[in-house]
C-alpha cells in the first residue's frame, strides 16, 4: 500500500501535523512512525509545560506568529477535548536595577506582539502576586498558562487514529530514498509514500540529510535540568516566576513553574548534552559529541557563549550554585529544599556560520518537508505549526 504522507516522529509537532492533515482531508492515508514505545518520550514529554503567551519573540517571526495563533488553537483544543490546563499567568522579575531596561524592552515586545492587560509592577505589587519573590520591578502576564504536553500529545494521537490515521511505534526510520515517490526504510519494514514530513526533533537534521545532503544546519542538544521543590516548600511559589532573560542567550533562564500534574519545578538550565538523547550528565555518545564539536557553527557558538556556557555547566554540577541562581528570585530557598527533578534535551539548530537558529525553520524539497528547528515555544505552537505544514503538504498533493 502506498501512503499519501509519512511523518517521522511522534512528538507533539509530528502528531499535530498528522491531525491537521487528516482533519482537512480525511481521505488521505497518513502514517506516523515513532521509534519509541510511546508518543512524546523526548522533548514533548520532558518540558516545562508552559503555555507561552508570545511575549519573547521577535514581532513577525515564525515563533511569534505560531505561538500566538497556536496558543488560541491549543486552548480551544484543550477545552473541546477535556485536557486540563490552567491560565494562571506568570510574573517576570528584575532582581536588580540593572535589569530594568531589559525588563522594559521585554514589556514593549509583549505589547508589540499584541499581549493585553499586562502592566508593570513595583516591588510591593510583585509581592501581591508572589509573596516570597525578590524583585525591584516586574510585570504580570495573565495569558500564560500550564498544561501537560504529554497529555496533549496523547490526545492528538488518539484523535488522529480515530480519524483513520496510522501510528507505528517501536519502529525507527533508518533510510529515506526520494525519487518519484519516497521510500522509507525502517527497522521493521519498507514503506512507499507520495510525501515525507520530517518531525524528528533531536534527529531532524539526520533525517533531513537523507534527502537534503546540502543541509546547512546541525542540531545541537542542550540539556535542561530541573529540581523540584520539596512538598513542604511548595508554598514559596504560587504560579510561575521568571527572570529577565539574557537577550544574547536563546534560553529563558532558570525559573519556577507550577506543574499541571502537581508540584513546582525549578529550572531548566542549559548545558551542552554529550548525547542527543542524553538526559543524564553521564550520558555520552562519542560519535555524536565529536560531530557537535567538529561543526564549524558550534565552534563559533562556543567562542561566543563560553562564559555563559561554563557558568551553566558549573551550575549543572554544583547544586549550591544552582540554588544561588534560584535565590536571586526567592531568597528563602535553601539547597535542602530542592530534589532532583529530571531533565529534558532541547533540539536547537545551529547553522554552519555560527548562529543558533533563532526562528522555527521549515525546509521544503520536492516530496519532502523538513521541520528542522522547532524548539520552545513549539509545544505551545504545535497546532499552528501543524496547520502550516499540513497546508504545504496538501498543496503538493
Ligand atoms: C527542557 C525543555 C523545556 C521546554 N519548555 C517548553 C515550554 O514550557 N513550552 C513550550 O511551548 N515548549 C517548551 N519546550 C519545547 C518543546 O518541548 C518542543 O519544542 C517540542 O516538544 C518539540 O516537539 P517535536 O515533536 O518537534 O519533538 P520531540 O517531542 O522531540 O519529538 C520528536 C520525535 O521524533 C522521534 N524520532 C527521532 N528520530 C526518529 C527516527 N529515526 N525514526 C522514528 N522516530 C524518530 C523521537 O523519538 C521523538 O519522539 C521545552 C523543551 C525542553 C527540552
Amino acid at each position: 500500500m502506498k501512503y499519501d504522507f509519512i511523518i517521522v516522529g511522534g512528538g507533539i509537532v509530528g502528531l499535530a501535523t498528522g491531525l491537521n492533515i487528516i482533519e482537512k482531508d480525511p481521505r488521505k492515508k497518513i502514517l506516523i512512525i515513532e521509534k519509541e514505545s510511546a508518543v512524546a518520550k523526548h522533548q514533548t514529554g520532558n518540558n516545562s509545560g508552559v503555555i507561552h503567551s508570545g511575549l519573547y519573540y521577535k514581532p513577525g517571526s515564525l515563533k511569534a506568529k505560531n505561538c500566538i495563533h497556536g496558543y488560541n488553537l491549543l486552548i480551544n483544543f484543550c477545552k473541546e477535548y477535556g485536557v486540563p490546563f490552567d491560565l494562571c499567568g506568570k510574573i517576570v522579575v528584575a532582581t536588580d536595577e540593572k535589569e530594568i531596561p531589559l525588563l522594559k524592552n521585554l514589556f514593549e515586545r509583549g505589547a508589540q506582539n499584541g499581549l493585553k492587560d499586562f502592566k508593570m509592577l513595583n516591588e510591593a505589587q510583585l509581592k501581591e502576586y508572589e509573596p516570597h519573590v525578590n524583585g525591584v520591578a516586574g510585570f504580570f502576564v495573565p495569558q500564560t498558562g500550564i498544561v501537560d504536553y504529554k497529555v496533549v500529545a496523547e490526545k492528538y494521537a488518539d484523535i488522529f487514529i480515530q480519524k483513520g490515521g496510522e501510528l507505528k511505534l517501536d519502529e525507527k526510520v533508518d533510510d529515506i530514498r526520494n525519487s518519484s515517490d519516497v521510500t522509507v526504510v525502517t527497522s521493521k519494514s519498507t514503506y512507499e509514500s507520495k510525501q515525507l514530513i520530517n518531525c524528528a526533533g533531536l534527529y531532524s537534521d539526520k533525517i533531513a540529510k537523507l534527502t537534503t545532503p546540502e543541509l546547512n544546519v546541525k542540531i545541537i542538544p542542550f540539556r535542561g535540568e530541573y529540581y523540584k521543590l520539596r512538598k513542604e516548600k511548595e508554598y514559596l511559589v504560587k504560579n510561575l516566576i521568571y527572570p529577565v532573560p539574557d537577550p544574547n542567550f536563546p534560553f529563558l533562564g532558570v525559573h519556577f513553574t507550577r506543574m499541571m500534574k502537581g508540584g513546582v519545578e525549578a529550572g531548566p538550565n542549559a548545558v551542552l548534552a554529550f548525547k542527543r538523547e542524553g538526559y543524564k550528565r553521564s550520558d555520552i555518545s562519542f560519535r555524536e559529541l565529536s560531530e557537535t564539536l567538529a561543526w564549524p557553527g558550534f565552534q563559533k557558538v562556543a567562542k561566543k557563549y563560553w562564559r555563559t556556557g561554563l557558568g551553566e555547566m558549573y551550575r549543572s554540577f554544583s547544586k549550591a550554585a544552582f540554588t544561588k541562581a534560584l535565590q536571586k528570585l526567592i531568597p528563602e530557598i535553601e539547597e535542602k529544599d530542592l530534589v532532583d527533578g529530571g531533565a529534558g534535551v532541547r533540539a536547537q539548530a545551529c547553522d554552519r556560520t555560527g548562529g543558533l537558529v533563532d526562528d522555527f525553520m521549515i525546509i521544503e524539497k520536492p516530496n519532502v518537508i523538513n521541520v528542522c528547528n522547532a524548539p520552545s515555544p513549539a509545544a505551545t505552537s504545535s497546532l499552528s505549526i501543524g496547520e502550516s505544514v499540513a497546508a504545504l503538504a496538501l498543496k503538493n498533493g
